[in-house]
């Protein structure tokens, strides 16, 4: 079983290491993660120009082959299963995020983008995000638990062109209340647009992004779940198709 491990945070954050690390009690990993932070990029593919892919000799876990790469998180999974890699890994697992990656989030996230370009590989994917976005987050507690989802995903397997979103909470690891099968909540965004001049006398504008909120009431809900303790696991699937809207908008035609 070959896994494929990359992130959006970079390949020298914490959270992929103790992703990795925790991955080789499950099959062979490798890595292959952008050498910068990608966060907030959604699904940028890297057409047109080149890419490097070198071999990184920093990963902390020596024995865990590792490439950096000049793409975006999208552009690791496409590269390691379009040549890159002797052999096509098995399954991509993405993260660990710093943040979490909830509701609407998933439409932003290059943690998320790199599990839809699996799928639309056909490749099982796993997202992984922690609900902590301090220089203090501890991967090392939800890492194994990340572990044992991407071994129930390779015992059963996912349909084409689906994935698992896991997010765990910001509580600490002793409180949380076991995994729970969720769907995508709705966030709050609180962003705000400042706007300025600068030293040209021309407007610049800057949206400040506060910590997302959300509607916490429904625990099948992944914002509902995470708020209340749970390990988040969300499927997503490609066709993001509304058949009720499809039966509605046939009448406009
Ligand atoms: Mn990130």
């Amino acid at each position: 079983m070959k896994i494929l491990v990359t992130n959006d945070d970079g390949i020298t954050s914490s959270g992929i290491h103790a992703l990795a690390h925790a991955l080789t009690s499950v099959g062979d990993v490798v890595v292959v993660a952008p050498d910068k932070n990608w966060s907030i990029s959604g699904h940028q593919k890297s057409l047109g120009r080149f890419l490097r892919a070198d071999p990184y000799l920093h990963f902390p876990h020596q024995a865990i082959p590792a490439y950096a790469t000049s793409g975006a998180p999208a552009d690791c999974v496409a590269l390691a299963l379009m040549g890159l890699l002797e052999s096509p890994p098995d399954i991509v697992v993405s993260g660990i995020n710093r943040g979490a990656n909830l509701g609407q989030d998933i439409t932003y996230s290059g943690t998320v983008a790199a599990t839809f370009e699996a799928a639309i590989f056909g490749i099982p994917a796993v997202a992984v995000s922690l609900d902590d976005r301090s220089e203090a987050a501890n991967f090392n507690h939800a890492a194994p638990i990340a572990a044992r989802v991407v071994q129930q995903v390779i015992e059963h397997g996912l349909p084409h062109h689906t994935l698992l979103n896991v997010n765990f909470p910001h509580a600490p690891a002793s409180t949380w209340q076991g995994l729970r099968v969720t769907r995508l909540g709705k966030r709050r965004y609180e962003d705000q647009l400042v706007k300025g001049e600068d030293p040209g006398g021309q407007p610049w504008y800057w949206i400040k992004g506060a910590e997302p909120a959300g509607e916490t009431d429904d625990p099948d809900t992944d914002i509902g779940a995470v708020h209340a303790g749970y390990v988040s696991v969300t499927p997503l699937r490609l066709d993001m198709s509304d058949l009720d809207l499809r039966q509605t908008i046939k009448g406009w035609f």
